[in-house]
């Protein structure tokens, strides 16, 4: 791609520090996010997509600083965004945005719905009160709702409507990056459906880049052009959702895809159950992280673990078994 990425995230790690025991006195070091690299350029939408517990959520609040990484580089819109002073750091904040899973408990229960989208504007700008509820009232109609919601609070509003209103929260500041982490989640599917395309037109017309978290391959198959594969803390295979739909690199890609509904299951090569659960990753399985869930793990696979590696242009995977092409 030309020009400068919009984010850039390289060898970023987040550990925690777990207390348990008799008097909390023993400590165990959680492994949420491992040494990840991730490029979203501008105008992309990229899905970053695992099963619950792999790090994804971590990881989009540490793209945002919303939790401080262990170690690594975070570059936004060429800025070192780890290294930037506080005014500095507040600008750019306001140009990366996070929309939450859970749309009813993200909104102050105390704010009616002008409030909570104003809110931002009167933190971070100059503007009149008048100014600000006109914009509010502006930002409301695009998001498909209108004036008679101004007043509402959070438990007056169904499900998507409060979505509706945490992205034009998010959008008030006219940011560039929004986090969408698992955001249609928890509403029915017909709702579903209407906030994801909801999300495409706001795309397109505020000219955003979406890093889209989800677990649901069929939202992210529908949305994103890029597709990052996370288990355990690490990508494990990275590139355009459609190849990696139909050709899928990794054991642990095909293994998720394999549990997407297809109209003729035997087209598939590679289909394939995965097995047990996801290992702790307080103790992170030796060498390659998948070995312990992997049909196709070696001895190679315990003992050394594979780096995410180019093996064709805009293709990406950390198997020991995949060759360049
Ligand atoms: Fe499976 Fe080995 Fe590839 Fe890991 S490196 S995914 S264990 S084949």
């Amino acid at each position: 791609m030309n020009g400068q990425p919009l984010l850039e995230v390289r060898g970023l790690k987040r550990y925690f520090e777990q207390q348990s025991g008799w008097l909390m006195r023993r400590r165990r070091v959680v492994h949420a996010v491992d040494g990840v690299d991730l490029t979203i350029w501008p105008g992309e939408v990229l899905g970053l997509v695992g099963e619950s517990g792999c790090g994804k959520t971590t990881l989009g609040r540490c793209v945002l600083r919303l939790i401080e990484p262990t170690a690594g580089e975070i570059t936004f819109a060429g800025r070192d965004l780890l290294h930037l002073d506080p005014a500095a750091l507040r600008q750019a904040r306001r140009e990366m945005q996070i929309v939450f899973q859970d749309p009813i408990s993200s909104l102050d229960p105390r704010f009616a719905v002008e409030e909570s989208i104003t809110e931002p504007l009167r933190t971070h700008t100059n503007m009149s009160r008048a100014e600000r509820n006109e914009q509010a009232l502006t930002l409301l109609r695009e998001v498909g709702l209108d004036r008679q919601h101004m007043g509402r609070y959070p438990h007056e509003l169904s499900g998507g409507q409060c979505q509706r209103v945490a992205l034009a929260r998010a959008l008030v500041l006219h940011p560039r990056l929004l986090v969408l982490d698992e955001p249609t989640s928890a509403l029915d599917v017909s709702v579903q459906a209407q906030i994801i395309s909801l999300l495409m037109e706001l795309k397109d017309r505020y000219d955003l880049t979406y890093l889209f978290i989800t677990h649901d391959l069929g939202v992210v198959r529908y949305i994103s052009d890029h597709i990052a594969v996370m288990y355990l803390g690490k990508i494990m295979e990275l590139g355009p959702t459609r190849e990696v739909f139909e050709e899928p690199l990794h054991p642990y890609t095909k293994a998720l895809l394999a549990s997407v509904p297809i109209p003729e299951p035997r087209a598939r090569e590679w289909d394939f159950i995965l097995q047990g659960n996801v290992p702790s990753p307080v103790n992170p399985p030796s060498g390659c992280r998948f070995h312990t869930r992997c049909p196709m793990a070696q001895a190679v696979c315990r003992e050394q673990e594979p780096q995410l590696r180019q093996v064709a242009p805009d293709r990406w995977v950390a198997c020991h078994l995949e060759e360049e092409r």
